[in-house]
Order: structure tokens, then sequence, then C-alpha cells
């Protein structure tokens, strides 16, 4: 008897482990781990999906054991979805960050495959096979479940996938729909008797007679035949008339970067890069699963790096990761991947449709893409033969991922390195304090390229007090900015202009009352966008009119204040009227595409000013760009986050290595209400390694990160009381628990305590050792489970990259 391991779609904490069940005769073999099944669950038997991690073949002592198991019902899956390093790693990553591992498996898998879907299976033209021309007379795609095939059948089917007779493809019923054209398939069998029935004149009907008849078992693209002579919508509607065709539907293959790119030669390195590079590929060939990591300068050239060390994998048949933050806000990095690998290369983002990712992650898992450039989910991508991973711009935030399960893109990237025996490349102009400590420690391999390409010093960098009134024109633009800005104009460069914060005012004030539109559902006042005339909450997309009077005491005087990248766009259109400014931003790249278009539009010189928030300061490479305005610097300083300081530092350092990267030297204006603080200092001097010893010794007194450990529970209720009271019941079940030496920070509530009508608690757990801390939050993560039917939301936080 064979018996496999099923962790099923339920998450609770007794079903974290995996079910056994008894597979029937036909699919013993074909069974295998990784494939997705569907069984009977519960009292009820009802039909869920489940993830098969272990086959056991052969079990006869267990078999009078199993006489009670269940029979598992179908198999969803032709060919294993998660192979076995990674169903490995769903364990670790379940216990690591204490969630289910049903959601560490989703989480792997592209969203087509959590979502609602339909399995397909259709056979690859030509049909030959007698048992495919029978089962499929159409040759249409039919689900594969139990209603069309039984389990011998689909025994079979595994057979022909294996021999490339069949396909599969997942139909996605809400969401994502795989991208279809409408097609028409042939139902003549007898193709001369049709050509006499039609007139001799009518070349249309002629013309889509020919086509059938040399594809009589192909759908063909309706699309592609109305471009032909004759073929009128008319003319095909006339052959379904007759039944000599019937309207169908095939899948297209998305491609999401259709501009042909141009390929490039690798660079002659610089004799920082060149030390960089030997360094990591000796560990590529020895497959030392080295930390490298590679602190360079902004401009230093650590793309080159990436892709030289990426070569080297290649060259010994392995594969390449890159992971970059957000990679829809770097098109220039992909651009720069392709043009160097072509078509090997996958990319995955989140600016892709759930289709287009779906068909790049076939292309990984099927072996076709050997190199991968993409977001923090990437980091997942099924590449069976690991050479090298990279992570550019390391310290980025959105590294972590915010949702169950919490992990760290960082983590994953050096447990898979241990896996394949491959290095990793952490790249970072401002890498964060934990990994540069780490490689204090040599715990990491540092690498440095202190140098900007071309020996270009790196751009001066002006700070600006804006306390000083008399120094500012309108609320934002300093006499400083604006001068520079007319030079540069003047000269045919370019500047980029940083403001991090959306919209155009971020608070409406009424002056008689005091009172403070806010948002319903959260805690924290509505911007105003002109763009949509409405007032938005940034936290839960509440939209509602701009109020005329004050909603509180039908006061007139109402005062918008704080200003968002809308406003200042349309303050520095008037101050510089001649000046063509392009605004970059959530709301102005919601649209596909949008995002690169902005960025071309640029690249080709069709405007002067580039003004965003925060996704203009990384990774853009523009020529031309010899000014950096930092409009309000002060924008991240003020949250209450230990990491405040390390986010403005990043951020400033980032931007201000946008300006002077080519010949032209480059020029950066920081405006600031705090002139005195030692990040913007620090950041004016663009002296990274100075900021790390005088944050160590803050984040030493302070007893946080990296000196200390940090795991944060978040309690939620829909009453405040009750939010209270349960984080209060958590907190002493941990100080109960935990070791001795074990910091308890709070409860206390969230910095914004209500959002989308919930309340939040946070605790923060505090430690350097703590063997008991695992089995107590693994209590919280089993207590949480049964809370949730009561209202209220536990989350564990290991590492916490915010505190909002
Ligand atoms: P970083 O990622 O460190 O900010 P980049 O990789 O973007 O730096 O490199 C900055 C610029 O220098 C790019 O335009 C890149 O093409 C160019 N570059 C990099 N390495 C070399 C080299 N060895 N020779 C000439 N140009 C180079
Ligand atoms: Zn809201």
């Amino acid at each position: 008897m064979t018996i496999a391991e099923i962790i099923v779609d339920v998450p609770t904490m007794q079903t974290n482990l995996p079910y056994s069940y008894v597979v029937p005769k036909e699919l013993e073999t074909k069974i295998q781990p990784g494939m997705r099944v569907v069984v009977p669950f519960g009292k009820g038997n009802r039909k869920v999906e489940g993830f098969v991690v272990k086959v056991d073949h052969d079990t006869e002592k267990a078999a009078t054991a199993t006489t009670q198991l269940k029979s598992l019902t179908s198999l969803m899956d032709l060919h294993p979805v998660v192979n076995t390093e990674l169903l490995k790693l769903s364990q670790w990553l379940a216990e690591t960050t204490y969630s289910f591992r049903i959601s560490c498996l989703l989480t792997m898998l592209p969203n087509v495959m959590k979502a609602k879907y339909q399995t397909l299976v259709v056979p690859v033209a030509p049909v030959t096979d007698p048992w495919l021309l029978d089962h499929f007379p159409h040759q249409d795609a039919i689900p594969l479940d139990q209603d069309h095939f039984s389990n011998q059948e689909l025994a079979r089917l595994t057979e022909l996938r294996k021999q490339g007779q069949v396909q599969i493809q997942y139909q996605v019923h809400n969401q994502a729909k795989p991208k279809t054209e409408l097609a028409v398939l042939n139902q003549i069998q007898d193709f001369e008797r049709c050509r006499e029935s039609i007139r001799k004149n009518a070349t249309g009907q002629l013309a889509l007679l020919n086509q059938l008849e040399r594809h009589p078992k192909t759908p063909l693209q309706q699309r592609t035949l109305v471009k032909q002579t004759g073929i009128s919508p008319a003319v095909i509607k006339n052959f379904e008339n007759r039944g000599w065709i019937t309207k169908t539907t095939v899948e297209k293959y998305r491609n999401p970067e259709q501009h042909p790119i141009a390929r490039d030669q690798p660079k002659r390195l610089t004799t920082d890069q060149q030390h960089a590079v030997s360094t990591i590929n000796a560990a590529v060939t020895d497959q030392q699963p080295t930390t490298f990591l590679l602190e360079g300068v902004t401009g230093s050239g650590k793309t080159e790096v990436y892709l030289q060390t990426i070569q080297r994998a290649l060259d010994q048949d392995e594969q390449a990761l890159m992971l970059v933050p957000e990679i829809a806000l770097t098109p220039q990095m992909v651009t720069r991947v392709k043009r160097r690998f072509g078509d090997q290369v996958a990319i995955l983002h989140s600016g892709l449709s759930n289709g287009e990712k779906y068909d790049e992650w076939r292309r990984i898992n099927e072996g076709t893409a050997q190199v991968v450039v993409g977001a923090r989910s990437a980091i997942f991508a099924p590449l069976q033969n690991l050479g090298l991973i990279i992570l550019d711009e390391e310290h980025d935030p959105s590294y972590k991922q915010s949702d169950n399960p919490r992990y760290h893109t960082r983590d994953i990237a050096l447990w898979r390195a241990q896996y394949h025996h491959c290095p990793v490349i952490l790249g970072s102009a401002t890498p964060s304090l934990e990994s540069r400590a780490r490689a204090e420690k040599d715990v990491y391999h540092l690498l440095r390229l202190p140098e900007r390409i071309n020996g270009q010093q790196l751009p001066e960098i002006q700070v600006v007090d804006m306390t000083n009134a008399l120094e500012r024109t309108g609320d934002l633009f300093s006499n400083e900015l604006l001068q520079a800005l007319q030079a540069t104009i003047d000269r045919h460069e370019q500047a980029v202009l940083l403001l991090n914060r959306r919209g155009f005012s971020s608070f409406m004030l009424c002056r008689d009352c005091g009172y403070v539109l806010k948002c319903p559902h959260c805690d924290i006042s509505l911007t105003m966008h002109l763009d949509s005339h409405t007032m938005k909450c940034h936290y839960c997309g509440y939209e509602t009119a701009i109020p005329t009077e004050c909603p509180h005491c039908h006061g007139h005087h109402i005062r918008y204040f704080g200003t968002g990248t809308e406003k200042a766009t349309q303050q520095l259109q008037q101050l510089l009227p001649q000046t063509r400014i392009l605004r970059m931003d959530v709301d102005t790249t919601r649209k596909k595409g949008a995002h690169r278009r902005i960025l071309q539009q640029f690249g080709a010189h069709q405007a002067d000013i580039l003004l965003g928030t925060q996704m203009i300061a990384k990774g853009l490479d523009f020529p031309d760009v010899t000014l950096v305005g930092v409009l309000n610097a002060d924008t991240g300083l003020e949250l209450p986050d230990f990491r405040a300081s390390e986010r403005t530092f990043d951020l400033l350092t980032q931007v201000a290595g946008r300006a002077g990267r080519a010949e032209k030297a480059g020029q950066v204006i920081i405006q600031t209400f705090n002139p005195e603080h030692y990040a913007i200092q620090l950041a004016q001097r663009q002296d990274y390694e100075a900021f790390f010893h005088r944050e160590m010794q803050l984040r030493h007194l302070a007893g946080y990160s990296p000196y200390f450990y940090t795991v944060l529970v978040t309690v939620s209720a829909l009453k405040e009381k009750e939010a209270a009271a349960e984080a209060g019941r958590v907190s002493s079940l941990l100080h109960d628990n935990v070791a001795q030496t074990t910091e308890i920070l709070g409860p206390t509530p969230r910095p914004i305590a209500r959002i989308k009508n919930r309340y939040y608690y946070q605790i923060i757990v505090k430690y350097k050792h703590d063997r008991q801390l695992p089995a107590a939050l693994n209590r919280i993560q089993a207590i949480s489970q049964k809370e949730v039917r009561k209202g209220f939301r536990i989350a564990i936080d290991v590492e916490p990259q915010s505190f909002m």
C-alpha cells in the first residue's frame, strides 16, 4: 500500500502537520511529493486542496493501522509544482516565522495557483495517439478533475505529459483569466464537397477554406485570419452557421518585455570591480556558500559586478537569481540584465499580471530560464541548479514581507545558498546595520567599491536650513534650489526632485474650530488630491469629496497644510513657467506601463525635471541629471521607529547618487528643518562608514538591533478595550514563559492606533539568547487561532522592519 503525507489547505495549528492518506492503486506510480491533490477532509469529507510532502511505498507493516485512513481523491497536477528543496524550505519557513506550513507553500507559488482555478489538460498538436483522439475529439482543453477523468485515465495522462503529448493549463476563474484569443476550429471532413458549394468569386470563403484545409486540427486565431484578404467576420459567421467551424479560444503566451533589446558586451572592469568579481567568482567555482557584502558607493558599478558573476555561474551550467526591491520601480535594471543575457532571463515582479507571472514562473520551472530577476517573492523561483544569488539594495525594507509568512528575503537567500552550495552577494551603497555588523565580525565577506566609475566625484551636497524663512519662496522651495534649477535648465541638463509625500496637501484644518478631517476608519488625517478631487486615506483607500465648509462647525476658514508631490509640481510650474516637469508617484503610475513611460520620457529629454516620491530615489541612471533636490528631508525622521535615522540616511544617499553619474559633475541640495541632525550631516558628507559607527553606538545604548533581536507581537480587535485586554493576556503569557534576561516592552497602542476600524496594540520582545522564546511564541500562535473566532487577530513578526 502507498501512503501519502499531505499538508491540507486548512490553516490551523492541528493541520500544521501532514495528514496521511491512502493513494489509490492506479495513482501509486504517478504520485510524487510536490504535487497538489484533492483530499476529503474532516467529518463532512469536504474536498480540499493539499500538497503531497512525502510518499511511502510498500508500507505493509502499517497496513493494519491504515485501514482507518481515507483515500486521497485525485491529482491536481501531473508533475510536481513544488520541488524537494522548496518543500524543505517551506518547513523551515513555517517554523522560523511562526506561520502555517500551508501559507508558506502557497506563498512560494504564483498567485494563479492560489486563486480559485481550474486545471485543464490539452493535447499538443499534431495528435496521433488514438487514446488521445478518442478522449479529446475536438482537441479542446478539458478540466483535469474527477468528473472528466478516472484515476486510470489520470495515470495515462501523466505518461502522455512526460512524452510531451499533452499540456497543462491553469484557468483562473476570478481575477486572472489566461489571456485568450478567439479562434476557430475546423469541422470539415470533405473539403472538396465544401469547395463545390462555394461560388467561384467568393474569394473570402475560398481563402478561409484553404486555411482550414491546411490546418485541419489546430485552432486558428480569428484575428490573424481577418487580417488576410477577404476573410471578414461575416465569412467566419457564415462558416459557423454551416457547421464547418466551431468557435473556440486559444491561450496566448504573455511576454511582459516585448521591446527588442540590443545586446551588450561585458565592460572592462576597474581594479576594485576586478577584485570583487574574482573573489566572488572563485566562490562560484568552488561552490562555497559564502555571503559577500558588496558595499559600493552609488555609481561605483555594482551592477557590472553582478552581471559578470552571473556569467560565471552560467558558464558552469548553473543558474542565477537576482533580487531587486519592487522591480516594477526599476525597469532600467531589467533592461541591463536582459541586454547581457537575452532570452535566458525571466522577470517576476508585481507589475505583471497574474497570467504573465504564471508564464514566467513556468519558464523557470521547466528550466528554460537561467537567470531570474525579480522582487521579493521571486526568492522562491524554482531554479533547480542555483550557482549565485544576488540581493541588490539589500537594506531595502520591501525585502521583508509584512503579511504571513513574515519572512525576510535575505534569510531565504542564505538558506537557499546553503542548500545549493552557492555564494550570495548582498549589494548596497548603504548596507543595513545588521549586514554591515556581520561583515565587521567576518560572518560576511566585505568587498568595497569606494569610488565611482571613471573616477567621477560623488556630487557636492549642500544643506539648506528651511527654518530660515527668508531663504524661502512659497512654502517649499529655497532660493538656492530655485537658482540651481534654473541654472541646470539653462545648461540643458536635468534635475530630479524628491518629496516623500503624495497628494496635494496632507491635511485639512478648520481655522475656526481646529477640526482636522480624519478617515472614519483609521486614526489618520485625510490627504487632499486635486487630480481626483477627493480627500483620500493613504491607509485604507477611503475617499470623500473635498469639503467646502468645516464638517464640524460649518465655518468657511478651511486651511490645507503639508505639501505633497501634486502641489509641489503645481507650485514649481508657477515658479518656473517654461519648465517641463514630470511627476512620478503612486498616483501617476497606477496604470500599467505608466512607470516605464515616465522614465522613458525623462530619458528622452522630454522633460527637464522629474519630481517624485521615493520611487525616484533608486536605480535611476540618467547621464544628464546633474542636480538632485530633496524638498523635505525630514518626513522620515519624525517616525517613531528606531530605524528612522537609518532610513533617512539611506534615502538621502540613494537619491543624491542619481546626480552626476556620467561625465558631468553632480550637485545636490537638501532642504531640511533639522540641519544639525547627524543623519543629515553624514549624508551630506556621504560617509556611510561614519554613519554606521555612530548609529551602532546609539543602537548599543538603546539596546536595539543588531545588538538585540526583536519580535513584535501585535493584537487587534474591533473594540479598543478588548484589544488592550487581549494584548495584556498575551504579554503576561510571554512574561511567564521567556528567559529572565528577555525584555518585554508594552503592550502599547500602535503609533497609528486604528486602521480599517481595528484597534492595534503591540508588544516588543527584545532578547539576546532565549531558548524558551520559540516555545512561548508557538503557544501564542496556537492561541491566536482560537482567538480569531472571538474577533481577535494576533500577529507575530520576527525581526520587524516597521512599527507602524
Ligand atoms: P551602482 O549600481 O553601483 O550605483 P552602476 O552599476 O549603475 O552603479 O554603474 C554606474 C555606471 O557606470 C553605469 O552607467 C554603468 O554602465 C557604468 N559602468 C559600470 N562599470 C563600468 C566599467 N567597468 N567601465 C565603464 N563603465 C562602467
Ligand atoms: Zn482609512
